[in-house]
């Protein structure tokens, strides 16, 4: 049998990428019985029926599960911001990475238009992110800085590329592999929450192996689906802290003899990222209003 992964679905049928081709594949029927939702980054085996046509008969285990969008088996999310134009902003960086540590996938924060930038202004964030402990690349999509770097960190890997529009997603791609572009155009915020998903996720192969996930209408910016005690869970650094706190139920907040209150005090947690925990709590209790 051959082996290969879900790059798109269209009606019943699964394109499917092997190391040579592509392969339309429709489903086994009692997979169909199963009810079983086969999704984009799938790795499957099939019997090839005809020429770049087959059957699908087997689903290998899933690694991992994106729900919104529905795609199997990503491995990390690579969140670019510009140095400059539009300047970064530390305060939208620490909502993505939030909402990524949501996701359960690692981050790994890309600054791109390094051109352009001041490097040192630039390295004080760096240094930050770095040591909270995430991994941040600085690129320049334009001059192809770094460009085999982030090779390197997608390489036989399926990435979501996420960020604020502008920043050079597509640029950097292009830069990685010309003629590799991502669908743009944000989805209209009037068509609401939830609906975007009319649009399914699609995997761009990389030569050298390794997918891009192409989401159209997806931006991780809304806190949905997140209880308020779970948000703390989102900021790595107050991890090593929760148990020190006096009160098992601390959000560290008002509460006395907080941990994460003091290490802030004590310089241990940068303040400007505990002002983004209370500014993203106050966020998520507007938005359940709502409810
Ligand atoms: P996207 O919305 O994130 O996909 O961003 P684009 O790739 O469309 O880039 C937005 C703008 O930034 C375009 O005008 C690009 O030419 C420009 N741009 C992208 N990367 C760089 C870079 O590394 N340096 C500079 N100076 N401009 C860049
Ligand atoms: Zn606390």
């Amino acid at each position: 049998m051959n082996q290969g992964t879900v790059i798109k679905t269209y009606n019943s049928f699964y394109y499917v990428q092997t190391s040579q081709s592509v392969v339309t594949c429709t489903l086994r029927g009692r997979f169909k019985q199963e009810r079983f939702s086969l999704l984009v980054g799938d790795v499957v085996r099939f019997n090839h029926i005809a020429n770049e046509k087959g059957v699908i008969e087997e689903i290998l285990p899933r690694r991992s599960m994106l729900k919104r969008p529905m795609v199997a088996n990503v491995d990390q999310v690579l969140l670019t911001f510009a140095a400059v134009n539009p300047d970064i902003s530390c305060i939208l960086v620490d909502r993505f990475l939030a909402l990524v540590e949501l996701s359960g996938l690692p981050a790994i924060l890309c600054i791109n238009k390094m051109d352009m930038a001041d490097s040192a202004d630039i390295g004080k964030i760096v240094d930050r992110y770095r040591q909270i402990g995430y991994q941040v690349i600085q690129v320049s999509a334009k001059q192809a800085w770094s460009i085999d770097q982030l090779r390197e960190i997608l390489n036989d890997k399926v990435t979501v590329f996420a960020g604020p529009s502008g920043v050079g997603k597509s640029s950097l791609l292009n830069a990685l592999q010309p003629g590799l572009t991502l669908t743009t155009g944000e989805v209209s915020k009037k068509i609401g929450r939830g609906r975007h998903t009319t649009r399914y996720a699609e995997l761009l192969p990389l030569e050298a192996g390794g997918f891009v996930v192409d989401t159209p209408g997806f931006s991780f910016t809304e806190f949905t689906d997140i209880e308020e005690n779970e948000l703390m869970r989102c900021f790595p650094e107050f991890l090593p802290l929760l148990a020190k706190c006096r009160f098992s139920t601390c959000l560290h907040l008002k509460e006395p003899q907080c941990a994460v209150k003091d290490a802030v005090a004590a310089g241990s947690i940068f303040p400007e990222r505990y002002d983004a925990y209370v500014a993203l709590m106050a966020e998520l209790r507007e938005n359940r209003k709502g409810y």
